[in-house]
């Protein structure tokens, strides 16, 4: 799939920590779904270290210099898989 982030902003998945009310960035969108779901799993909030019971927080915009590196990101071919 091919994502024009020219006409589609990116967007920044949050998290909010259940033991400290930490928002912090988690991934930046789009991104494939299995790796997503790799990254959100292990997510741990930087303050206090939670990885249990945290929640999504209100997602935001990408900024310029994220959107550019992720728009160069899509543009290499996916990693070779071991398996
Ligand atoms: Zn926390």
């Amino acid at each position: 799939m091919t994502v024009n982030l020219g006409t589609t902003p990116g967007q920044m998945f949050r998290g909010r920590c259940r033991e400290c009310g930490w928002t912090w960035d988690v991934i930046a969108l789009p991104m494939s779904i299995d790796t997503a779901a790799q990254v959100i799993g292990a997510a741990r909030c930087p303050m206090c270290g939670n990885g249990d019971g945290n929640t999504c927080a209100e997602p935001r915009v990408l900024t310029e210099a994220e959107a550019d590196h992720k728009s160069r990101l899509l543009r290499r071919p996916p990693p070779a898989k071991d398996d």
